[in-house]
């Protein structure tokens, strides 16, 4: 009997960011950012299974139907996954290592992403918590978003 062997294969290639497309339902993070206004986190809450989105979708992935509960959560929560970039897209080393983070606010079921706030990325972990800072003045964009930070 032959035992089946298990086929790994490295594949070294350049991906050109260009090439993906991030999509955003205009709606979910409109009301993200009206909500930054009043430094609040707004998302959607599913009527039937109690699912809560940040930014929030116009239909439940879960069970498929619209969605328009609105609901606030915590600026705070914990790491769920974080990416260090110690290299740029050509593998050079950068200056300056930022580490980006996708952050389960409470109240969430969600992930939201972000730049996480560090002195020593070295530091980082899955379930640390952070909490989401927010300009001091904000104005009801994006970029009201200055980073999480370490609690
Ligand atoms: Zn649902």
């Amino acid at each position: 009997m032959q035992k089946e062997k298990k086929e790994t294969r490295q594949v070294s290639d350049i991906l050109d960011m260009s090439l993906l497309k991030w999509r955003i339902e205009a709606d979910g993070l409109e009301l993200l950012v009206q909500g930054f206004k009043e430094k609040k986190i707004l998302g959607r809450k599913c009527h039937k299974c109690g699912m809560v989105y940040v930014p929030g979708p116009s239909y439940c992935r879960k069970c498929f139907i619209d969605i328009q509960d609105v609901v606030e959560v915590s600026k705070k929560g914990k790491i769920a996954c974080y990416t260090v970039n110690l290299a740029d897209v050509r593998g050079n080393p950068v200056d300056e290592i930022s580490v980006a983070v996708q952050v389960k606010l409470d109240g969430s079921d969600s992930w939201m992403m972000g730049q996480l706030e560090i002195d020593d990325w070295k530091k980082v972990h899955v379930g640390m918590p952070a909490e989401l800072i927010l300009r001091e003045e904000t104005t009801g964009a994006l970029a009201d978003m200055v980073c999480f930070r370490p609690i």
